[in-house]
């Protein structure tokens, strides 16, 4: 069996798998070296009211700059921390720059809603996730209330009924439940009932797609669903002004996307919400024509 053979293994590469082999381990000293160094930083995208157009939240999301190659995409480093289990260490980092970073806005009385950080499916699954929020939440002296974490459902659907369990005990920290990206895993409907979420975030793909009859109708059914659920809808990757009327009549809840904001620096987000503040909006929100 080809798999046996040991020292033949190598065989089996041929020269892109090989060049694809070395780029994968070029990157995960990449991001060991960005994990000593403190490279791994946090920005915030903004999740807006759709009625009123004021910040509800935002999520936090990672952002890997190095000094000689600058930013390098999570398109390309997640899923290699995913595979090495570096996501670990870079989602603790994440968690706790991003509870930091709400900690001053809120004493600063800039901000008071919460902040959603991403979880891949291995922090997910780390038995002693909860004690290491505990813990982050402690040291940066962040209410707990103020933290909602976005889980997708590829994560949840590993072990439902482990997720169900880790999810009760997340919630009843006062800590609030995103799925993420939805629609684009396999999830079941029987489970997603028996999930303790606050949230349903629609992925963008669909939003992409509302420019047809079917596109909007299909958005129409996902909120629809999540209404009876009682889960609050996020649109997530809203670019036009087109969008968001459609969303506002079929009554989602909170928009995020390059529409209001693309993802911003902790400095640029500072601003922002001073911007916000003096109720200096960027964007006005659009009336619906019913
Ligand atoms: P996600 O959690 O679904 O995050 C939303 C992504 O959509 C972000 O990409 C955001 O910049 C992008 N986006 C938002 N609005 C728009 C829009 O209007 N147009 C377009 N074209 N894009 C928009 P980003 O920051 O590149 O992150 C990609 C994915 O990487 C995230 O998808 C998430 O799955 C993962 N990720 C990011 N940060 C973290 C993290 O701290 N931990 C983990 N585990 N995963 C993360
Ligand atoms: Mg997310
Ligand atoms: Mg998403
Ligand atoms: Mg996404």
């Amino acid at each position: 069996h080809a798999k046996n053979d040991g020292a033949n293994r190598y065989l089996f590469f041929n020269d892109s798998m090989n060049k694809l082999a070395v780029k994968r381990l070029q990157l995960e000293n990449l991001i060991r070296h960005g994990l000593k160094e403190d490279f791994f930083t946090v920005y915030y995208q903004p999740k807006m009211d759709i009625l009123s157009g004021q910040l509800v939240g935002m999520e936090a999301l990672v952002r890997f700059i190095t000094p000689k190659r600058g930013l390098i995409s999570p398109a390309s480093f997640i899923p290699v921390s995913e595979e090495t289990g570096q996501i670990v260490e870079i989602g603790e980092v994440v968690l706790r720059k991003a509870c930091l970073d709400v900690k001053r806005w809120i004493d600063q009385g800039l901000f008071h809603g919460r902040v959603a950080v991403n979880l891949s499916v291995k922090q997910f699954m780390l038995p002693y996730l909860c004690e290491q929020i505990d813990d982050v939440l402690q040291q940066t002296e962040l209410p707990s209330y103020h933290l909602e974490l976005e889980i997708t459902e590829g994560t949840v659907m590993q072990s439902p009924k482990m997720a169900i369990d880790t999810m009760k005990k997340l919630r009843a920290r006062g800590i609030h439940l995103a799925m993420d990206d939805f629609g684009t895993g396999y999830s079941s409907l029987a489970y997603l009932k028996q999930f303790p979420l606050n949230t349903l975030k629609i992925d963008k793909a669909f939003i992409d797609d509302m420019n047809t009859a079917r596109g909007r109708n299909m958005v129409d059914t996902i909120v629809t669903i999540a209404h009876n659920l009682s889960l609050t809808v996020v649109a997530e990757g809203v670019e036009q002004a087109e969008q968001l009327a459609q969303l506002k009549q079929l009554r989602c809840e909170i928009i995020q996307g390059y529409f209001y904001s693309k993802p911003l620096s902790a400095a640029d987000f500072t601003q922002f919400l001073l911007d916000q503040k003096q109720n200096k909006p960027r964007l006005a929100a659009v009336p619906v024509s019913i």
